[in-house]
């Protein structure tokens, strides 16, 4: 079996201490073990950053973006090794895992612009012989803790921007499918990165509660579930680090009596069940307005899932969807199924029976939808990160809003309509991050922001986009005076300029 390492100063290194496994998703079996960094791992590779850091941080940014742009070309050399990488140890489709690979990559060619970016502001004569510019300045080592279900596009959108403002970056991948981040990191010392300023240091919390507690670590990105997020925001703010931490979502679709009712039900199974409902902008809850929308949607739905392709990333590119990640997160997902029925849900699509001949050990969940939900029920309340699709009964739009406005999570949404009216007081309106408008994914492009509201997002600027040179630089403020007069003397008044 295959032991994987650690990446530290450009080079494979062994843990030393404890390991888990690293499953295939869709056997069952483990395929690979992970090191899991004590304290003292991750501090030394902490230190070894810090030491090469100032370096980079020195390196002109145009420099540092032709790694970025040779970065893009490997990206794209090894994108079919990469995606059977992350389909073997995540279980989601090629085609998906390529997608995860793409999105990643295109905040890659976003970084590219580092030079125009990390451009300052400056004033001509602000007094007289005065002039005032401001400097966007690396913060020094930084970290990121990224989440199991996109190995590769998260990583790349924490560690381009990082790296281009010359930061050194710590990444502590997800231990569930820590791979395609190990080879992300062997790419960049092939595009030129340096050595020691990219560590990917693998672990589980010693190694998270390590970065939290080192001082030389400047600022955190974290995304993952809410209640981690909500443990890192505060400890690393308390710790005085910059922390932005991305979390969980319950991401409700409305469908408006004048939406084109086929085209809403592709995109709910699409957006509900694709990656086996892994993503964090999942749509979660469909909000049909009116009883006639919902039947009508229901009865487009159910033919739809039940010629879903279940089955593993190897069956072919018509695959629908994989399995989920873990034992562990097929029980959580099935034990909500059955918090559903008990609580009074109507289980339309029953996926729980699902079996694949050959793959019984494997983590398939069989899609699920249920009908008549209510706000009151855990399938409505907790994510499901599964297959699972709830239907919510709204009378009004208003009451279809307030759903999605009153959910403790704010990270995407979407209306169905054929009036931009509605969907224009929907996009005012909505206390949600990002909002689709007949579009039910809306993940923003590298060169706008991703980030979600309420319990999805903590801190106070988003990932990609030019929020993410603003998060990894700080900024220093030089007022520089080169007056005729100098040789006048001294002045202890503190003055307003002329
Ligand atoms: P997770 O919270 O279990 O793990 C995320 C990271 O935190 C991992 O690196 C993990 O090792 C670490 N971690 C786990 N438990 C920890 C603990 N007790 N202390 C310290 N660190 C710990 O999340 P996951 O299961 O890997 O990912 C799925 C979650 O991520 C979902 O909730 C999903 O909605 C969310 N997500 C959010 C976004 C977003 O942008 N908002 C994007 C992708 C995923």
């Amino acid at each position: 079996m295959q032991t994987l390492s650690h990446w530290i100063n450009g080079q494979h290194v062994k843990g030393t201490g404890r390991h888990a496994d690293v499953f295939n998703p869709a056997t069952g079996e483990v395929q690979a073990q992970v090191p899991l960094a004590s304290t003292a791992e991750m501090d030394a590779a902490i230190n070894a950053a810090a030491a090469v850091q100032p370096k980079w941080g020195a390196t002109n940014p145009q420099r540092r973006a032709r790694v970025m742009m040779e970065f893009v070309r490997l990206l794209n050399r090894d994108m079919d090794k990469l995606a059977e990488a992350l389909s073997r140890e995540h279980g989601k489709t090629i085609p998906d895992a390529k997608g995860d690979v793409q999105r990643g990559l295109e905040v890659v060619e976003f970084c590219i612009g580092a030079p125009h970016l990390l451009k300052g502001e400056f004033t001509d004569s602000a007094g007289p012989g005065i002039d005032m510019y401001s400097l966007r300045q690396p913060l020094g080592v930084v970290a990121g803790i990224t989440p199991f279900n996109f190995p590769a596009m998260i990583p790349l959108w924490k560690m381009a921007p990082a790296l281009s403002c010359g930061n050194a970056f710590i990444l502590k991948p997800s231990e569930r499918d820590p791979s395609v981040p190990l080879m992300l990191a062997e790419l960049l010392q092939e595009a030129g990165l340096p050595d020691g300023i990219l560590q990917v240091v693998n672990g589980d919390k010693e190694a998270v509660d390590a970065i939290l507690d080192n001082e030389t670590i400047q600022a955190i990105g974290f995304v993952g579930s809410t209640p981690i997020a909500q443990y890192i925001y505060a400890r690393g703010c308390a710790a005085g680090k910059r922390v932005q931490c991305f979390g969980g979502a319950k991401n409700h679709m409305i469908i408006m009596p004048d939406a084109d009712m086929d085209q809403a039900a592709d995109a709910l199974i699409g957006a509900g069940f694709g990656a086996a409902g892994e993503r964090c902008m999942a749509i979660s809850v469909a909000v049909p307005v009116g009883e006639k929308t919902a039947d009508a949607l229901i009865e487009r739905l159910i033919p739809r899932i039940e010629k879903l392709k279940v089955a593993p990333y190897t069956a072919g590119n018509d695959v629908d969807y994989g399995p989920v990640v873990t034992a562990a997160a097929k029980a959580n997902i099935l034990g909500l199924v059955e918090k559903g029925i008990a609580q009074g849900a109507k289980l339309v699509v029953d996926g729980r029976d699902f079996k694949l001949q050959g793959y019984e050990d494997g983590f398939f969940v069989g899609p699920h939808l249920f009908d008549h939900v209510t706000p009151d029920m855990d399938i409505y309340r907790k994510e499901i990160f599964g297959p699972v699709l709830c239907q919510v009964r709204a009378k009004s739009y208003e009451e279809a809003l307030g759903y999605a406005m009153d959910h403790e999570y704010g990270n995407g949404t979407a209306i169905f309509t054929r009036d931009g009216d509605t969907a224009r007081n929907f996009a005012n309106r909505i206390n949600i991050g990002m909002v689709g408008i007949n579009v039910p994914i809306p993940v923003p492009l590298a060169y706008h922001t991703f980030g979600g509201w309420k319990k999805s997002g903590f801190g106070d600027l988003n990932q990609h986009g030019p929020d993410s040179f603003r998060f990894y630089t700080r900024t220093k403020t030089v007022t520089a005076r080169w007056p005729s007069g100098i040789r006048q003397g001294g002045e202890f008044n503190f003055k307003a300029m002329d």
